[in-house]
């Protein structure tokens, strides 16, 4: 599929950022595309459109930028998991090992109803912390993980299981 390739080339690989030694996967140059960045909406909603999915769950802040319009692509609500503090309603709590330190989601409880099939939707997947604490949450409240979505991920992570046996999609490698 040629529009993978220019996803790929849409990334800027930006070294030592945020920290020595890391090589960021920069999206800001892929979202400013507007014909790259529909290809990542076309691929995903063409894949999920008859999941039978009703949920999709974004994680912020990078997942904001893909989920939504992949929502309003299969027609399902969105719902936001967000850091600690910025959700006004009862909201549940899970946290999570980083590389370095700890971090936190919450979402609102009553977000996703018993039952719903939710998919979780970030920008990227590392090292596989992030995406189980989404699917934890999810579950907490009944919902039904069907698949956890990244534009970018680590080969190694395919094997799926960092992600509490979800199966994981992501449309391109990092460069
Ligand atoms: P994980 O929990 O899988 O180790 O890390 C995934 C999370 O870290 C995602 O929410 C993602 O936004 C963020 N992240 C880590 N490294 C990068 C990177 O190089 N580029 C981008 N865009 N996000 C990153």
């Amino acid at each position: 599929d040629p529009r993978l390739k220019a996803i790929s080339d849409a990334i800027t690989v930006v070294p030592h950022f945020p920290k020595p030694g890391i090589m960021f996967q920069d999206i800001t140059t892929l979202v400013s595309n507007h014909k790259v960045f529909k290809h990542t909406v076309e691929i995903f909603v063409d894949r999920f459109r008859d999941m039978d999915i009703s949920v999709v769950a974004g994680v912020e802040a990078r997942g904001f930028m893909f989920a939504p319009s992949k929502a309003l692509g299969i027609r399902t609500k969105f719902i936001p998991l967000r850091k600690p503090g910025q959700l006004p309603g009862e909201v549940i709590a899970e946290a999570y090992e980083l590389e370095y330190g700890k971090d936190c989601l919450e979402m609102h409880v009553g977000a996703v109803e018993s039952g719903e099939r939710a998919l979780v939707i970030d920008d990227l997947v590392a090292t596989g912390g992030t995406l189980p604490a989404t699917i934890r949450l999810l579950e907490r409240n009944g919902g039904e993980v069907v698949e956890c979505a990244c534009v970018i991920g680590l080969p190694a992570l395919k094997e799926r299981r960092l992600l509490n046996g979800k199966p994981l999609y992501v449309l391109v490698e990092p460069r």
